[in-house]
């Protein structure tokens, strides 16, 4: 068997392990966690520098037709006050968050069917017209090929679709019946096929996660290669079923976050608003281990408490401009910079 030191080596050469080596990395601490932390940082350097991407993420949808056990805006949370933006105000965090620097817009929402195929694609026609310069991003959940290729041929340029866990025993039991990993690995194919640049990912620490689980998503990773990965910690939301279960915690997902960048140096790997949420240095803590890209929120400051996955989650109270600064500065802190572009990935 290899010492830590020895498969951190291993991962960087081979840019994957088996199960049983990742498990055991998984398990690392003190010198070695910070050994991989300086592996992941160093790979990150090679390729993106101290540039860190910046997406502007307007919630615009809070219904959801979708019951995921661990999501506050799940249908059948009757707490959840419900909102949509108009077509309007979409367009008007789009106009601020382009004064502030954005080149990348994140359309993130729940599975609202008020939001007709027909309706997402005249909003991407919008927006991409009057931001020609912009990435679009979709994170509207599970649809239908059709719908994904429809909603690519006007315009939208990536999306975000975390697989949530690439076991399917344990896909199971983060949600219902009426939800099957079998489709939401079909949707991550179908996007992948029709030219999408795609995101997946997962939580780490939700309920009945092991550490076998999360080899799991880390080969699964390393064969899908998607172009960006979302990981944060599992926040508990008291309006949910997980709502007395344990938080996600930030060394599991410090690590994570650095063996993915071993493993796929040139990756867009955000750190998180949940991890930010989790630990009050969580961004700059993620960004050090190896992350590259930041979402702050671009929505309006009325409806961010609504759009509640889990509890306590930061920046609701602030508006974009507020947050920006805030954000900027404490990336300068640990001496990186934000850059003012699309921050396509670098493969
Ligand atoms: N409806 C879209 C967007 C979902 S919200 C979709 O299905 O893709 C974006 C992500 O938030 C989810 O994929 C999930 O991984 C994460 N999330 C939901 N509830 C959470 C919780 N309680 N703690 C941490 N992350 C959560």
């Amino acid at each position: 068997m290899y010492s830590m030191t020895e498969l951190i080596k291993k991962l960087q050469k081979n840019r994957t392990l088996t199960k049983n080596e990742f498990i055991k990395l998984l398990r690392c601490e003190g010198a070695d966690m910070e050994l991989l932390r300086k592996t992941a940082e160093a790979e990150r350097i090679g390729i993106y520098g101290k540039d860190v991407y910046i997406r502007g993420l307007i919630e615009f949808t809070n219904f959801c037709r979708q019951d995921c056990l661990y999501c506050g805006i799940r249908r059948s949370n009757k707490n959840c006050r419900r909102f949509r933006l108009t077509d309007g105000e979409i367009l008007s965090c789009c106009d601020e968050g382009y004064r502030l620097g954005f080149r990348t817009f994140v359309l993130q929402g729940g599975e609202d069917p008020y939001f007709s195929d027909d309706k997402i694609c005249a909003l991407i026609e919008q927006i991409k017209h009057k931001y020609p310069d912009c990435a679009l991003t979709l994170s509207i959940g599970e649809k239908p090929k059709q719908s994904y290729r429809r909603f690519f041929d006007s315009g939208a340029d990536r999306f975000l679709l975390r697989h949530e866990t690439a076991d399917k025993a344990h896909y199971e039991m983060l949600h219902p019946s009426s939800q099957s990993y079998d489709n939401r690995m079909r949707c991550l194919r179908d996007l992948k096929e029709i030219g999408y640049q795609v995101g997946c990912g997962f939580m780490v620490g939700s309920p009945y996660q092991t550490d076998e689980c999360l080899a799991e998503d880390l080969i699964f990773l390393s064969e899908f290669k998607p172009h960006m990965i979302g990981i944060g910690p599992f926040i508990h939301h008291s309006d949910t079923v997980f709502r007395d279960y344990p938080d996600g915690t930030l060394d599991m997902t410090l690590r994570l976050l650095s063996i993915i960048r071993v493993m796929m140096p040139s990756v867009l790997l955000p750190a998180t608003t949940a991890l930010a949420t989790i630990d009050p240095k969580g961004r700059e803590k993620g960004i050090l281990a190896g992350a590259n890209v930041v979402m702050p929120n671009l929505s309006p400051v009325g409806v961010r408490k609504d759009y509640s996955l889990y509890d306590n989650k930061v920046c609701t109270g602030e508006e974009s401009a507020q947050c920006m600064n805030c954000l900027s500065r404490r990336i300068e802190s640990i001496g990186y910079k934000i850059a003012v572009s699309r921050g396509d990935s670098l493969v």
